[in-house]
């Protein structure tokens, strides 16, 4: 359903059973949970959908080793069931990844996770290589029955600068494990949004959109596009809106009737380098380290650069959270402790982002010492109307089973039934999902007339959604782009059927265009074009649109006009978009 259609569906039939308020990862999960129990849903999400801390993260799909140190063991046990299941059912953007530990001590830290059980100390300290094992062992035991990928190994200092001979001389041993990555979270997002809205006819969502209770005690859809307040009367609201928890209960509770606050966030941040060196250091591995001050470090190659985050920092309001200078310095600077003989330099850095972590309230004030578990709780209005049933903490990795707990809680509280269980349940492109991709791949592009390098890089972008794409680019005359690879109908696809409102939907989301420092000012304009032309903008709306853009780019990423020119290139006909004859 268009957004037109959403708006006047709602004035004709404003009862839905839940309206979900906020478009992250958890509430597209469990937007999706109660569409296929066939619930009328509606999902309203202010921004884009995951354009919040589900667009930020270290992009982990991982059990939290280092929660281990919290005692959290019933989480990492379910994060490491859900990184799993997320490896079978979104096999087109979630991958193993070998992780390793460089160790710079033998025994530091073994008491620590003790002491802080018995609550004693809960400062940061360096980690030993006792106590490494001893968190990699308990790891291993967690995954023993499923056994997907292999055991932990450790390798001593030689064998390990053989390996990763840029690392700080100072280790003593090193520690290599397997977790997972996500290539693409923000598509995964919307693709599982997508398999919502297809499960049940009357499955409605909205980007920039607000729900609001009015003075009269009714609820409103306010559409931030075309200006519409629309009526609608669930019988449930789910707060699924992440660090922003506690403010958007001030829009669904009369100011008398506001409960107290649930969330207390923590922003992190990340840099994306383009640096060979740096990323041929890494030899396709996750270095996962401590910085001096015994902070956990991430550093992992990524979309052909580098990833490295990130920080830990309380902050009240996830409106305006940017990576800031003295945080770009510690990253740098712990980069320089782990990888001392590899210089950045500032033009390397190609993106930055920076989100809050959605976490409980809680007062310790050592940051990661904060719980990372999700739960849910009711809140019921003294003044009347829906109960208010708020999503708290959360992970990415465990978006489905948090939005399966949501939505079991849902389901009973209006005495509904669960029909379909998600445990098994391919998302998006990652349905039937080939087992020999070269065979697909070679079929498809011959029934698809387009050439086997065009559908592979469609594949490689879409899983098997590269189907839908690749029949739509081949039905009508195609062109390339200033990016080579990406073509017109390309990106006309995603503007008609993923929810595109804004040049940053399509850039910053819907493709990695943005996150892997591809994008060109050439090859920006080109989309603007597109999207102006698919929205039938006016010159002046077109402008607004450019100045948005970069404004957002400039601020929120740290990439500025200037930088986007200086990447343009010489136009580039590399994208075979020509279908083959016949
Ligand atoms: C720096 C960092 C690193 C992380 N790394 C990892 C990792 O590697 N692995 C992992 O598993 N997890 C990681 N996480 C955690 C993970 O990203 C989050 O737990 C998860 O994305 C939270 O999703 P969410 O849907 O609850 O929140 P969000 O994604 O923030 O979504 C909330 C949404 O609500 C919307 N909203 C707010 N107010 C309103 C309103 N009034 N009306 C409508 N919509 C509203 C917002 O626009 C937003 O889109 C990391 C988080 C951060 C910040």
């Amino acid at each position: 359903m268009k957004r037109q259609e959403i708006l006047d569906g709602l004035r004709q039939s404003p009862k839905v059973d839940v309206c979900v308020v906020g478009g992250g990862i958890n509430g597209i999960s469990v937007f999706r949970e109660l569409a296929l129990q066939g619930l009328n849903v509606l999902l309203i999400e202010k921004h884009d959908y995951c354009s919040g801390a589900s667009s930020a993260l270290s992009r982990m799909v991982h059990g939290g080793l280092r929660y281990l140190e919290n005692g959290e063991f019933k989480l990492v046990q379910e994060s490491l069931v859900e990184r799993d299941r997320l490896l079978r059912n979104a096999p087109h953007y979630v991958a193993p990844l070998p992780t390793t530990v460089p160790v710079f001590d033998i025994f530091s830290g073994l008491g620590n996770g003790i002491v802080r059980f018995l609550g004693l100390s809960r400062r940061p300290s360096r980690r030993g290589a006792v106590a490494i094992k001893a968190g990699l062992s308990i790891y291993d035991f967690l995954m023993r029955k499923r056994a997907l990928m292999p055991r932990h190994q450790f390798r001593g200092r030689r064998t390990t600068l053989a390996k990763w001979p840029a690392l700080n001389p100072d280790i003593k041993s090193s520690a290599t494990y397997f977790d997972a990555w996500v290539s693409h979270p923000e598509r995964l997002g919307i693709e599982l949004l997508q398999d919502g809205l297809l499960a049940k006819f009357g499955a409605m969502a909205l980007n920039y959109a607000e729900l609001r209770r009015t003075e009269d005690g009714q609820y409103r859809v306010e559409d931030q596009i075309g200006g519409a307040f629309v009526a609608v009367e669930p019988a449930l609201i789910i707060n699924a809106t992440g660090g922003w928890i506690d403010l958007a209960n001030q829009t669904l509770f009369s100011p008398e009737a506001r409960p107290s606050p649930l969330m207390g966030g923590t922003k992190g941040s990340h840099l994306i380098i383009d640096n060979a060196d740096l990323r041929d250091a890494l030899a396709d591995h996750m270095i996962y380290y401590e910085n001096e001050d015994g902070r956990i470090c991430i550093l992992f190659p990524y979309l052909g650069k580098v990833l490295v985050g990130s920080t830990d920092i309380r902050v009240d309001d996830p409106e305006t959270v940017r990576c800031e200078a003295d945080e770009r310095d510690y990253i740098l600077q712990s980069l320089a402790f782990v990888l001392p003989g590899i210089p950045i330099r500032p033009e390397q850095i190609v993106f930055q982002f920076s989100g809050v972590r959605p976490l409980p309230a809680s007062t310790d004030s050592f940051t990661g010492r904060i719980p990372r578990d999700h739960f849910c709780t009711v809140l019921e209005p003294s003044e009347g109307g829906p109960p208010v049933l708020c999503m708290i903490g959360g992970k990415w990795t465990t978006f489905r089973s948090f939005g399966e707990l949501a939505a079991d809680m849902a389901l009973e509280r209006l005495g509904r039934r669960r029909r379909i269980a998600t445990t098994d349940r391919p998302i998006g492109g990652g349905r039937a999902f080939p087992a020999n991709a070269p065979a697909w791949l070679t079929q498809m592009a011959a029934s698809k007339g387009l050439s086997g390098g065009r559908m592979a890089e469609l594949f490689a972008r879409y899983g098997t959604d590269a189907e839908a794409i690749a029949g739509f680019t081949a039905a009508g005359p195609d062109a390339a782009l200033p990016h080579a690879g990406y073509s017109m109908r390309e990106l006309q696809f995603l503007i008609r059927e993923e929810a595109v409102e804004h040049l940053d939907d399509l850039l910053l989301r819907r493709t990695t265009l943005a996150v892997s420092g591809e994008l060109t000012l050439d090859m920006m304009d080109a989309a603007l074009d597109l999207l102006a032309q698919e929205k039938h903008w006016t010159l002046a709306h077109r402008a607004s649109e450019r100045d948005r853009f970069l404004t957002l780019l400039t601020e929120r990423h740290g990439v500025d006009e200037n930088m986007l020119s200086a990447r343009n290139e010489p136009r580039s006909t590399e994208c075979d978009t020509t279908a083959k004859s016949g």
